[in-house]
């Protein structure tokens, strides 16, 4: 897979402030913005060791986030999260980050999309880390429970791929 050549432009990713988060969104409405749960606290986030900031909204435990630098501008995503029923799926992988995980590890997000075809009721979805820890999985700071598919991939070019496939998603949902 030649992931290794992602432009440079998607390795941008400067800290964001709780109103830079907050004014990010790009998929609901701004009163729906208002009511995020930021992360606790945002000055206490590792930047450096994230391609986007994804957490589960510990408030409405339906409800997700997604925000990265994309394209030099901060974007940022509001998706619902549905867990698999057990008996369907025994292990699954998640599209951005490739983690294989068991069935209760990888949830399906779906994002409304931006502009006028979201407000026509236009979502996207994919199965993704249920934690939304993607970043520390290809750093191999997070470990699954399950076993991998051998890889010989550097961390550089997990990390990349892992860029590659969030950008995708995000451009998919701007439309
Ligand atoms: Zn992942």
């Amino acid at each position: 897979m030649a992931v290794s050549g992602a432009p440079a432009y998607l390795r941008l990713v400067d800290p964001l402030s709780q109103d830079e988060i907050r004014s990010s969104f790009v998929n609901c409405s701004k009163g729906e913005a208002k009511g995020v749960t930021l992360p606790a606290r945002v000055e206490t986030i590792l930047w450096a060791d994230l391609e986007f900031l994804g957490w589960r909204d510990p408030k409405a435990p339906g409800r997700a986030y997604l925000v990265l630098w994309h394209d030099g501008t901060p974007v940022g995503l509001s998706l619902r999260a549905t867990t698999p029923p057990k008996s369907r799926l025994r292990s699954s992988m998640c599209a951005f980050c490739t983690t294989v995980h068991g069935a209760t590890d990888v949830a399906m997000f779906s994002a409304r999309r931006a502009g006028a075809a979201g407000k026509a009721g236009n979502t996207l979805g994919t199965y993704l880390c249920r934690d939304l820890s993607c970043c520390l999985y290809v750093r191999r700071k997070l470990k699954s429970e399950v076993p991998q598919p051998n890889e010989t991939l550097s961390v550089e070019d997990r990390i990349a791929r892992l860029e590659l496939n969030a950008h995708r998603f995000v451009a998919d949902v701007l439309g």
